[in-house]
C-alpha cells in the first residue's frame, strides 16, 4: 500500500495545461464547480487526486501543484475515443439523461470502459494508505468502486454521480446493466444529486440483483451500501463578493448599452448540449416575437453556447440545428443593427459571466434533463440586488431546491411562452420575494456544505450501518 490517506479519483485532473508568457508549459487550476468544491478538502487533508491530464498518449509522472499531489492516469488516443467519447459520452450520457439523445450501444466502447476503469482502480490501489478514504467521481468511473474494493478491502470508498440516474425502465436497456450496478455497489456510500435518483438505484438493486434493502441501505454480502442524495452547489460567498465590486455592475450596464438598451434582457448560458433545451427556449422566444406578444425591440435574447464534445456526431448536428434556428429568428425579426437573438458560440470567464447574470432580467434555464444545473444557482448567488427572474425547468436537479423560480416543463412550448412573459412582466416586489428565498437556500447549502455532508456521511458509515442491521 502507498501513503495517501485521502484520494480523489476522477476522469480528469483538476488542472489544465497552459503556456505561460515565456512559452513554458504550466498547469492552471481548472474552472468548474467540482474542482472548487474539492480542492480545499484535498489541501486540508494533504490528499492526492488521480485522473487523466487531458492529452492522449502521454505518460506523465506524479507532480505537485497548488498544494495538491496529482497523479496522472495515461490514456491512449483509442481509449479516449472509446472509453471517454464513446461509452461515457455517447452511451451513458444520453441514457442517463432520459434518452433525450439516442444512446449508442457499442461493444468495443464497453471493452475500453472496463479496461480504463481497471487502470484507475489499480493505480488507486497502489497509492492508497491502509484504511484510506477514496472518493470516486462520476459516470466515467462507475466500475472503479468494486474493482478497487476487490484489490483493497481495507479502504473506505465513496462514489458521487454528478449527472442524473435514470428510472429502472430506461436503465434496463443497457446491455451491461448488471456490471454497472455491481460496480457502484463496491462503494460504502453512493451519492446522487436528487432523492429520486437514489431511489431509482435502490429499486434496481432490488429488482436486478435481488438484494435486500431497508430505507436507503442495500445489503451486499456482509456489507451495507448507502444510497443518498447530496445536491451539489456553488461557492455562494465568492460570487456574492464578485458582484459587490462596482466594476461588475459597471460592466453589466455596459452590456445593456451594447445590446441597444432593450427593456428586457433574457439570458441562456449552457454548454452546447442536447440535454439543455436550447432549441425549445428559442422556439418559444421566436413565437413570442412572431405573435407580437413581445414588441419589436422590447427584448433581446442572449444565448451563450459553450463549445462541447465537438468530436461526437450528435453534437455537430445539434450545433447546425441551433444555428439554423437562430438565423431564422433573426432573419424574420431583426431590424438593421438590432437582432433579437445574440448567439455566442464561445466560452466566457467567470467575471464576464457574473456581469451577464447581473445584466439579465430573465435567466432562462430550460434543460430537458440535468443532474443539477449550476448556472441557475450562480444566477441566484449573483443577484444580491434581489432582482432578476429565474425561469427553471422542472427537470433540472436545482428545481428541488429553487422552488420559488418560475418553474416550467420545457417540452411545453406554450407553457414556456407563458412563463417567459410572466417572468418578463413580474413586478419588483414579487421578484424580490422569490429571489430572497432562493438566495437563502443557496447561501446555506453551498458547495462547502455539499462536500462536508458527503464526507461526514462517508466517515460515519460504520455507525449508521450497524443501526440498520
Ligand atoms: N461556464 C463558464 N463559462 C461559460 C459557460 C459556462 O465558466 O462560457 C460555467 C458555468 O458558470 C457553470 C458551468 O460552466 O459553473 C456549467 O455547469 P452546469 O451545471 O450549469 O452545466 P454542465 O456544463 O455541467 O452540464
Amino acid at each position: 500500500a502507498g501513503g495517501c490517506t485521502f484520494l480523489i479519483v476522477a476522469n480528469r485532473l483538476p488542472v489544465d495545461r497552459v503556456t505561460d508568457a515565456t512559452g513554458k508549459a504550466a498547469w492552471r487550476r481548472s474552472p468548474g464547480g467540482l474542482v472548487t468544491a474539492i480542492a480545499p478538502v484535498l489541501q486540508r487533508r494533504h490528499g492526492a487526486w488521480l485522473g487523466w491530464a487531458g492529452a492522449a498518449d502521454e505518460d506523465l509522472k506524479p507532480f505537485e501543484d497548488d498544494g495538491m499531489h496529482l497523479i496522472p492516469v495515461p490514456l491512449s488516443a483509442e481509449e479516449v475515443q472509446d472509453y471517454y467519447e464513446g461509452f461515457s459520452n455517447a452511451t451513458l450520457w444520453p441514457l442517463y439523461h432520459d434518452v433525450v439523445g439516442e444512446p449508442v450501444y457499442e461493444r468495443s466502447f464497453w471493452e475500453a470502459y472496463q479496461r480504463v476503469n481497471r487502470r484507475f482502480a489499480e493505480m488507486a490501489a497502489e497509492v492508497a494508505a491502509p484504511g484510506a478514504v477514496v472518493w470516486v467521481q462520476d459516470y466515467q468511473l462507475q466500475l472503479v468502486p468494486a474493482m478497487l474494493r476487490e484489490l483493497r478491502p481495507d479502504l473506505r470508498i465513496g462514489f458521487f454521480l454528478h449527472i442524473p440516474f435514470p428510472p429502472m425502465e430506461l436503465f434496463y436497456r443497457l446491455p451491461w446493466r448488471r456490471q454497472i450496478v455491481e460496480g457502484l455497489l463496491g462503494a460504502d456510500l453512493v451519492g446522487f444529486q436528487r432523492p429520486g435518483a437514489a431511489s431509482n438505484f435502490i429499486r434496481l438493486c432490488r429488482r436486478l440483483l435481488n438484494l435486500k434493502y431497508q430505507g436507503n441501505q442495500v445489503f451486499v454480502d456482509d456489507r451495507v451500501v448507502r444510497a443518498q442524495a447530496f445536491p451539489i452547489s456553488v461557492d455562494f460567498n465568492e460570487l456574492d463578493e464578485v458582484v459587490r465590486r462596482p466594476q461588475t455592475w459597471r460592466r453589466a450596464a455596459q452590456i445593456r448599452e451594447e445590446l441597444g438598451n432593450p427593456q428586457k434582457i433574457l439570458l441562456g448560458v449552457d454548454r452546447l448540449d442536447y440535454t439543455k433545451g436550447i432549441g425549445q427556449r428559442l422556439s418559444a422566444f421566436g413565437e413570442l416575437l412572431g405573435s407580437g406578444d413581445i414588441a419589436p425591440g422590447e427584448a433581446v435574447f442572449v444565448q451563450i453556447a459553450t463549445p462541447s464534445r465537438e468530436r461526437v456526431e450528435q453534437y455537430r448536428l445539434l450545433r447546425d440545428e441551433i444555428e439554423l434556428q437562430v438565423g431564422r429568428i433573426n432573419g424574420e425579426h431583426a431590424r438593421l443593427g438590432a437582432p433579437p437573438v445574440h448567439y455566442l458560440h464561445t466560452s466566457y470567464s467567470r467575471a464576464e459571466l457574473a456581469a451577464l447574470y447581473c445584466a439579465a432580467d430573465v435567466m432562462v434555464v430550460t434543460p430537458l434533463r440535468d443532474g443539477m444545473n449550476l448556472v441557475a444557482k450562480e444566477y441566484v448567488s449573483c443577484r444580491g440586488d434581489q432582482q432578476g427572474a429565474l425561469v427553471l425547468s422542472e427537470f433540472a436537479g436545482a428545481a428541488d431546491e429553487l422552488r420559488q423560480a418560475f418553474l416550467v416543463n420545457p417540452y411545453d412550448i406554450d407553457g414556456l411562452k407563458k412563463i417567459m412573459l410572466e417572468a418578463m412582466r413580474a413586478n419588483p416586489a414579487e421578484l424580490a420575494k422569490r429571489m430572497r428565498a432562493m438566495r437563502r437556500r443557496v447561501a446555506t447549502y453551498d458547495v462547502d456544505r455539499w462536500a462536508a455532508d458527503f464526507m461526514d456521511a462517508l466517515e460515519s458509515h460504520d455507525e449508521t450501518s450497524r443501526e440498520g442491521r
